[in-house]
């Protein structure tokens, strides 16, 4: 039978009822009801009931009564038919005729349960979407979405202002992925995330914005502080086969006390900031005060006003004598930089850090090779010259061309390659040695000397004396500042000892004192840098001790 257009009309109809994405719930409700007249239906009702779980051992039970027909229902010719669903347990719907009028047709019956049930797990399908856009797929804990879901309730209610809100980030997660693998790598994280979700209270929440990023809203006062202590070391265990390992977890916070004002889109952004800032400073929490953010503020200027700085010439470069302890006399001097900014003087400490946060500071060691190349071409034509270290970032070893870009300032200027030494601080990481290692080799064919700046400050070995083509280290100040032991002696005098049989200079920064000079002199080392000697000097100040050969007012 050719179905009339009025027929198509209603089909089409029922099927844009049945299929309404945008309002799920009510899809199958109005389906029903759009079909119950011509069927004789009392009432349709959905039972869901899920299997049981170690935190619900009853399983789940819902009752949904999708339609109830004016005329009531009678309980006689009730026909149902049950469906197992995805997630584990099962549906059971049953439908009633209208009394004393029976169902018109089973099999039309049943039909309409399938499309019922088709419209249903379309809805169920429609929220595990909506969950899973919300949660992180490997732990299940809210991501970013689903975090400031959760806090934007908090605001609602107005009680945002009882939570401290945190981030935090495992430390060498990277090196655990290393060692176990990344699938075991998957389940440690699993089991951390499980360990955190199961230790705070209902109210409070738990986020993972992936990798090993998390956040949280704690409870301010006891919880707050208990979960500070919490973070800081979580016990857990990688599995090697059957061996359970135990390992444990350190993370880095960054903390805000949210207040009432406190704008929503800061309650991630605001302890992430002071995370990052307490990964910089090795500090296990750092709390988002007023200083900080001060100082937060201050890097943003820092980081717009550079540019403008640097064109304007406002970096100079100050040189700080280094000196022969036995004979006094000046054997080269190091090129630090000073920013003037509006007459005031920003000290390197608080411009350097940010310049290389954010990769800039490669113009500035640029521009600083210009301007000491400028004025050693001046003293070569005097004839009175010695060599000057400049400083380069190990960020700089990012740029592919640095050795090259270097080189063509030096041609410019015409310098003599003796006179100019690159100082570069060691580095414990693989992929900055082998650029480091790059680095250095290219400056040594183009006969450039180089210098290992704040030698044993870090992770350095032994194999920077072995490996590195450099013509210099710089013992860090630390060597002179702590109280040493016999140990500390013997290992400061086999390194000088080690450095000159290998043809390496040595030289000693940061003698304040007599006495630290004459303890280093007599393990060795006779080059010296420091305050005893003279602070970093402008260049007419410094072009004194370059006349003199040494100390002018002695
Ligand atoms: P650095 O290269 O290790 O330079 C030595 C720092 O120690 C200088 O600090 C110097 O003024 C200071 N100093 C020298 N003698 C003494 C002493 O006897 N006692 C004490 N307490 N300090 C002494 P400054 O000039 O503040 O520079 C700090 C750091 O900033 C430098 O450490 C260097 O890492 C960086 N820096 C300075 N200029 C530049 C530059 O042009 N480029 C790059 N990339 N870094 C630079
Ligand atoms: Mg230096
Ligand atoms: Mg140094």
């Amino acid at each position: 039978m050719e179905p009339n257009s009025r027929d198509l009309e209603s089909l089409w109809e029922f099927i844009h009822l049945i299929t309404d994405k945008t309002r799920p719930d009510a899809a199958t409700e109005n389906a029903v009801a759009f079909i119950a007249e011509s069927l004789n239906l009392g009432r349709l009702i959905g039972e869901l009931q899920t299997k049981p779980t170690p935190i619900n051992p009853n399983g789940y039970y819902e009752k949904t009564v999708f339609y109830t027909s004016d005329d009531g229902f009678t309980k006689e010719n009730a026909c149902s038919i049950t469906y197992d669903v995805k997630e584990p347990g099962a549906v059971k719907l049953t439908a009633y005729s209208k009394p004393g009028s029976p169902i018109v047709n089973e099999r039309q019956m049943v039909a309409v349960m399938e499309l019922v049930n088709l419209a249903a797990e379309s809805h169920f399908m429609v929220e595990k979407a909506d969950r899973q856009s919300m949660t992180q797929f490997l732990t299940g804990l809210p991501n970013a979405g689903g975090y400031m879901r959760e806090v934007s309730k908090k605001y609602q209610n107005r009680i945002a202002d009882h939570y401290d809100a945190y981030y935090f980030n495992l430390i060498g997660f990277g090196l655990i992925n290393k060692q176990y693998g990344q699938k075991q790598g998957d389940e440690i994280i699993k089991r951390y995330a499980t360990f955190l979700r199961t230790s705070i209270e209902e109210d409070e929440i738990i986020g993972h914005l992936g990798g090993d990023n998390f956040v949280a809203l704690i409870k301010q006062g006891e919880n707050s502080q208990k979960f500070q202590k919490l973070i800081r070391s979580v016990d857990t265990y990688a599995e090697r086969g059957k061996e359970r390992i135990p390992i444990t977890i350190n993370a880095v916070a960054g903390m805000m006390t949210v207040e009432a004002m406190t704008p929503a889109e800061q309650i991630i952004s605001g302890p992430a900031v002071a995370c990052s800032f307490a990964k910089r400073t090795m500090n296990p929490l750092v709390v988002l005060d007023e200083e900080l953010n001060d100082r937060i503020n201050r890097r943003k200027v820092i980081e717009q006003e550079f540019e403008k700085a640097l064109q304007n010439n406002e970096f100079t470069v100050f040189y700080q004598p280094k000196v022969n302890a036995y004979t006094g006399e000046l054997i080269g001097a190091e090129a630090l930089c000073r920013w003037f900014e509006n007459g005031r003087m920003v000290p390197p400490g608080e411009f350097i850090p940010v310049l290389e946060d954010t990769y800039r500071i490669k113009h500035l060691d640029l521009a600083m090779i210009r301007l000491v190349c400028q004025d050693i071409a001046e003293w070569e034509k005097e004839g009175k010259v010695v060599p000057i270290s400049v400083n380069v970032s190990r960020h700089d070893l990012l740029d592919k061309q640095l050795f090259e870009k270097i080189d063509a300032i030096i041609r410019e200027y015409g310098i003599s390659r003796d006179h100019i030494v690159i100082e570069i601080t060691e580095t414990s990481s693989d992929q900055e040695r082998s650029l480091m290692m790059a680095f250095l080799s290219q400056l040594k064919e183009s006969g450039i000397k180089s210098s290992i700046d704040d030698f044993g400050s870090g992770y350095s070995s032994l194999s920077v004396l072995r490996e590195f083509p450099v013509n210099e280290i710089k013992l860090d100040r630390s060597f002179i500042n702590k109280s040493l032991n016999k140990k500390d002696e013997i290992i400061i005098q086999s390194i000088i000892e080690m450095a000159t049989k290998l043809d390496i200079d040595i030289i000693q920064e940061g003698v304040e004192v007599e006495q630290q000079k004459d303890f280093i002199t007599q393990l060795g080392c006779f080059r010296i840098q420091g305050f005893l000697y003279s602070k970093p000097l402008p260049k007419v100040e410094y072009d004194k001790w370059v006349k003199a050969g040494k100390n002018p007012e002695l």
